[in-house]
């Protein structure tokens, strides 16, 4: 079997938040509208699916169809070792990050969805076979509620089954009080049998950081997620040294050195590589099973649930998958009926490889010029 063509493209869509009137552009922020899909057909007439994230998102398109091709054209999509290898060589020889990440992510997806297809076989199946399923938490605590509104968001998504919630936060215009605030509205509303994690997304300096984490110590926060300014590794241990909130980051690194440093650094709980940015399954499988030499569970940040839920599923230390509310609108747009959580569980497709119908339709209404 031979990789003949990769056609990348640009895509946007809208979602409605829960409690909100209207809908908001892209999935929640101005930067994050836009997204990248890309089919590779074979010689043997089996195609694949990859998509990745917002970032820089036409530099991505063009990497793929003007870089990537003529480098992996004729080489057999299941040798996946081999096509890293060429294209760390030819296209990322000094191991840097961002557009070259994205672009490598979205490919390596689509072939494990063609290896997946052409073996009969799921991606999780692939993975390990760890499991058939995995637990979810839902992505809820948008900046644009009031407290009151998160309370209630809270309770609904509770009783729409879910057990796991995550909640922004270093986003209110009153600092971290106001994000210490809303936690405990959270947990006054859900009661203690509800999971509760946060995200700051990068944007706290330590001692904010710090502060957060004293003023919510009493909560039982399952995790923090990236709450530091550039993931700064060092900071987190420290950080990590000074509180008993788990802390979670990884999600946006973009390869396993950089996922190294952190589980090195004693920074991170969690390990959080998300296919759709680290390189793919391959190498978020490599980073996967470094964590579970040192006994961390992998857990889903940076959203993208329906490609990140076969890593949860597939592999030994797989935890949870996040049911990012803006990125499921994605799914429902350019999918055919793809997997909902029940009661805060999504079982993996029985149909192999990403187990996804593209739906040609939503995938030509959410497409941009590029
Ligand atoms: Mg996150």
């Amino acid at each position: 079997m031979k990789i003949k063509d990769i056609r990348a493209s640009l895509h946007t869509t809208s979602i409605e938040i829960p409690l909100l009137e209207g809908r908001v552009s892209g999935y929640g922020r101005e930067e994050q509208k836009l997204f990248v899909v890309c089919e590779v057909e074979t010689d043997e007439g089996i195609t694949g699916i990859g998509l990745t994230g917002h970032f820089l998102a036409h530099s991505v398109v063009a990497a793929l169809e003007k870089h990537f091709l003529p480098v992996v054209r004729d080489m057999d999509p299941r040798d996946l070792e081999a096509i890293h290898q060429r294209v760390f060589a030819k296209l990322n020889p000094r191991a840097m990050t961002g557009t070259v990440s994205m672009a490598l992510s979205c490919l390596d997806i689509a072939l494990w969805d063609i290896q997946g297809k052409h073996a009969g076989r799921s991606v999780a199946q692939l993975l390990g076979a760890a499991r058939d399923h995995a637990p979810a938490y839902v992505t809820f605590g948008f900046p644009q509620y009031d407290r009151e509104q998160l309370a209630e968001a809270a309770r609904l998504h509770v009783r729409n089954g879910f057990s796991a919630l995550k909640s922004v936060v270093a986003v209110d215009k009153g600092g971290w009080r106001e994000d210490a605030a809303r936690v405990r509205v959270i947990r006054e509303a859900v009661g203690d049998d509800v999971d509760i994690m946060i995200d700051a997304n990068y944007l706290f300096n330590p001692v904010e950081a710090k502060m957060l984490c004293r003023a919510i110590e009493d909560c039982n926060i399952t995790w923090f997620e990236e709450p530091l300014q550039q993931n700064d590794a060092r900071a987190l241990a420290d950080l990590r040294r000074s509180t008993r909130i788990p802390l979670a980051a990884g999600q946006m690194e973009g390869h396993r050195w950089r996922l190294r440093e952190l589980v090195e650094k004693q920074a991170v709980d969690i390990l959080q590589p998300n296919v759709t940015y680290c390189g793919g399954y391959t190498e978020a499988r490599k980073a996967a099973h470094l964590a579970q030499t040192y006994n961390m569970p992998i857990a889903n940040g940076g959203g993208w649930p329906l490609f990140n839920m076969h890593m949860m599923a597939g592999l030994m230390n797989g935890w949870i998958v996040e049911w990012h509310l803006g990125m499921v609108s994605v799914g429902e747009s350019i999918f055919v009926d793809p997997p909902r959580p029940e009661n805060g569980v999504i079982r993996i497709p029985d149909a192999p490889g990403l187990g996804l119908t593209v739906d040609r339709d939503g995938l030509k209404e959410t497409r941009v010029e590029g």
